[in-house]
């Protein structure tokens, strides 16, 4: 008897799948964006897909593939871009899909179930309480919040609340364990950090509660600017201005608006550098006036539009953060992108530099957002891929140049995150996760706990599974 039948055997109420095409779909998330996943990750694929629908079927699960020794991979709506949710050593994935009730809405605060999606958690939000999200990624009508939570890292709305892991803004989060007797276990304070950002490697996350902040009718805008430059500045300028109420601010770089941009095309000229915002209603008008005043031209507003120019528009969060991306590679599927932190101290300087150093081959694109009471540049840029040389040299240059490059290239978490081992995350894989089962093959430092982060260098998983000749 197989692992997998036996596992059916053991939890019969619970719905298991192991129809081929189901669970190679559930196998895979957007990693094929990387060129170097894709050709590291193609064939990687789970053995079954169990589907719970509460938080005692996860434990039984759980409980059930401790005892047999199955890995498992927790999955929510899939959208990763590195392979977070990907069974590298085959095994389970955990659809927590199912797993999607609003708890509770009180006291500026939600209660809910990880597999709820984070639109749907504003549609009860908004309505019942004027309040919704702080954040959520640009991908917020597929992603769940758990694998937000567990894969993400902030989006649309970081400009005023700062990324997911500040603190705060993720209240409670109940992790269920991989062992014998699985427990939950409820984080609070300091101790989210160690699961916010995990891949689901050290607890599979069964509740959150996060804070919820006063909801607006969104104003969306696209401004131009004839120059990269002056793009910058005016995003740099206006995000630092605590008064004027931002939901998003980003920047990207001609030809890119023109070019990728298809439903929003009507609005722009092919030398366009733009500004794509989310602003208050009562922030607009301060607003335009400073990026008026910047020599920005207000191409596109949303609340001035006719129904005919509103015609065939998606939501303006569609053209930021990796939505960009996604924008960028309907038109040209070979375009991947990097993720680079840029030093806080001369962030305009750094992004004119890069955009001088890399002509045609990087193209920026810039997040504006707010961490720890300070206002950081974070870039996303699109990349003309050539090859994993090429895509390293650049990244030294950038290293060099002072930047931190998070590596989308990497199914690793210490390989995306840029750092050495995570003393307090590995503490928890070690409480909770004994035997390496869950989401193997993503934290170094379970293989490695003396791991130190070297850019050139990629460490990978000794567990991946083998492709088949
Ligand atoms: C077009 C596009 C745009 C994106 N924009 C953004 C953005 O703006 N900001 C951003 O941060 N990311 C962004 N991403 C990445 C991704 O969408 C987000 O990280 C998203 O929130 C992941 O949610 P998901 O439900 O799809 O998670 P999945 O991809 O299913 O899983 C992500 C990780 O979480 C783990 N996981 C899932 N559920 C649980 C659980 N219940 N318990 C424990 N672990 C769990 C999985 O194992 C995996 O490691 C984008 C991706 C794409 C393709």
């Amino acid at each position: 008897m197989t692992r997998i039948a036996e596992l059916a055997r053991k939890i019969p109420d619970i719905a298991i799948n192991t129809a081929e095409k189901a669970v190679r779909t559930k196998s895979r998330d957007y990693f094929f964006w990387s060129p170097i996943l894709k050709a590291q990750l193609d064939h990687v694929m789970a053995d079954a897909v169990v589907s719970p629908k509460n938080e005692s079927e996860v434990m039984r699960t759980l409980a059930a593939c401790w005892e047999l020794d199955i890995p498992v991979t927790p999955r929510g709506g899939g959208t990763g871009n590195y392979g977070q949710a990907m069974p590298l050593a085959g095994g389970g994935v955990l659809d927590m899909m199912s797993l999607d009730h609003v708890r509770s809405i009180d006291a500026g605060t939600v209660v809910v179930e990880p597999g709820a999606r984070l639109s749907a958690i504003e549609d009860l939000t908004r309505p019942s309480q004027g309040l919704e999200l702080r954040m959520y990624p640009s991908t917020v009508e597929t992603a769940s919040v758990g694998g937000f939570i567990a894969g993400g890292s902030g989006g649309v709305g970081s400009i005023r609340w700062g990324m997911l892991r500040e603190p705060g803004n993720i209240l409670n989060l109940r992790v269920v364990t991989m062992e014998e007797t699985p427990r939950c276990v409820d984080l609070t304070g300091d101790a989210i950090d160690a699961a916010a950002h995990a891949f689901g490697a050290n607890g599979v996350i069964t509740e959150v509660t996060l804070p919820l902040a006063p909801s607006y009718d969104w104003v969306e805008m696209l401004v131009s600017y004839p120059t990269w430059s002056q793009a910058l500045e005016a995003g740099w300028t206006v995000t630092h201005h605590e008064g004027l109420w931002l939901k998003e601010l980003a920047a990207v770089e001609a030809p890119a608006p023109y070019q990728y941009f298809a439903r929003y095309r009507k609005f722009l000229e092919s030398g366009d550098n733009v500004l794509c915002i989310l602003a208050a209603p009562n922030a607009v008008a301060p607003l335009s006036d400073k990026l008026k005043r910047q020599g920005g031209r207000i191409a596109y507003q949303s609340d001035q539009l006719s129904d005919t120019d509103r015609k065939g528009l998606t939501r303006l969060h569609h053209l930021t953060w990796n939505h960009t991306t996604l924008q960028a590679r309907r038109v040209d599927p070979e375009i991947t992108y990097l993720q680079v932190g840029i030093p806080v101290d001369r962030p305009l300087e750094t992004l004119d530099a890069i955009s001088r150093q890399f002509p045609g081959e990087l193209i920026g694109h810039v997040e504006f957002v707010r961490a720890s009471g300070r206002v950081y540049a974070s870039s996303l840029p699109l990349l003309h891929y050539q090859n994993a040389e090429r895509l390293l040299e650049i990244s030294l240059w950038l290293e060099a140049a002072g930047c931190t490059c998070y590596n989308p290239h990497s199914y690793r978490l210490e390989e995306g995150m840029h750092s050495d081992v995570d003393p307090v995350q590995l503490q928890m894989k070690k409480d909770h996760d004994p035997k390496g089962l869950l989401n193997p093959g993503k934290m170094i430092a379970w293989e490695n706990a003396e791991y130190r982060f070297d850019p050139a260098v990629h460490r990978p998983f000794p567990g991946l599974q083998k492709a088949k000749s």
